[in-house]
């Protein structure tokens, strides 16, 4: 039998790409930036549906309040609340039976707790537990603070994704603390169901431009540390238009993460995403399988959000994984 090899059919949604940090490697983030309005998410959203996608991936900049001029952009979708309007999203996206899984950055617990109900589940990357000259304009990339708002999550019984960044100025050391770090959280809350090995991808016109990213071997070793500090029921991802997936997950990775036909990766738009067939060939030693954007074992345990528990029941088959029919 051949391992088990999963990725979830996602629409990406960049809600906004307003952000209170300046990461030196960041190509997303805008000074003059913008918010969706609903006619282009809308627009999204079909596409995303028509082409068979389970799943919408919200994306943000980091609290974009705390920047100038935001508020104004806000009023232009006519909610005076960021939160009201992933909300008012997450039901477009439940309506054209997409999952929502949102990214919002660090945001408080409180507005977790309110995004919830409207998510399958939720994500912000750790990046890593150390201070690095990369986040030096990054008051948001504080490893203290991530690691409280993924902990926040845990209390909220969100199902979880996080990761981290490799070759961001990182030693290997600070990777194996990283992970240990998560691995503690999740032995506390039992929430976190995927952990991303992302490698830093040098974007044009970025103070990190000149810098290589991590090689081959490098992030088969942190792959293999993950797989090893980690318990087996919390996936190791890597993303297969960032890197060569086939010696990633000979090393141990068993999800390939959201995987679009429709969207680009608004956070690396010059990495295009591989098709299903052309993965099928490279990874041919693995069984492929979609998932959705919650773990079968979460939907076991009822974690996904209030209003997207009937949607999951009807995509899901009896495996938890994404119905074949
Ligand atoms: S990487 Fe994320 S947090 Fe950092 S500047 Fe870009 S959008 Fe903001």
């Amino acid at each position: 039998m051949r391992p088990l090899l999963t990725y979830s059919r996602n629409v990406f949604i960049p809600v906004t790409n307003v952000c209170r940090n300046r990461c030196l490697y960041c190509g997303y983030r805008r000074d003059e930036g913008k918010i969706i309005d609903r006619k282009e998410a809308i627009e999204l959203l079909e596409r995303g549906a028509s082409s068979g996608c389970t799943e919408a991936l919200f994306s943000l900049g980091e609290a974009p309040n705390k920047v100038s001029g935001f508020g104004a952009l806000l009023k232009k979708t006519g909610c005076d609340d960021l939160i009201d309007y992933i909300i008012e999203l997450s039901e477009m996206a439940l309506d054209k039976d997409l999952l929502p899984h949102t990214n919002a950055g660090l945001i408080s617990k409180e507005d977790m707790r309110r995004l919830a109900p409207y998510n399958a589940s939720m994500g912000l990357m750790l990046e890593t537990t150390a201070e690095v000259e990369a986040h030096r304009s990054s008051p948001g990339k504080r490893p203290e603070l991530r690691l409280a708002a993924i902990e926040a999550a845990g209390k909220l019984k969100i199902p979880f994704t996080t990761g981290i960044l490799v070759g961001i100025g990182e030693t290997e050391e600070d990777r194996v603390r990283s992970i240990q770090a998560l691995k503690k959280i999740h032995e506390i809350y039992g929430h976190i169901q995927e952990v991303i090995v992302q490698p830093f991808d040098p974007k044009q016109g970025t103070a990190m431009s000149h810098l290589d990213p991590p090689d081959s071997e490098t992030l088969a070793e942190t792959v293999r540390m993950a797989r090893s500090i980690l318990p087996p029921t919390v996936a190791v991802q890597v993303p297969p238009n960032l890197t060569d997936p086939l010696p990633l997950v000979e090393a141990g990775a068993e999800d390939l993460g959201g995987i679009s036909p429709v969207t680009p990766d608004w956070i690396n738009p010059n990495k295009l995403w591989p098709t299903p067939e052309e993965l099928e060939s490279r990874l041919s030693g693995f069984e492929l399988r979609e998932r959705l954007a919650v773990y079968p074992r979460y939907i076991d345990l009822g974690w996904c959000g209030k209003m997207t528990q009937t949607l999951v029941k009807r995509l899901a088959g009896p495996d938890g994984l994404r119905r074949r029919d």
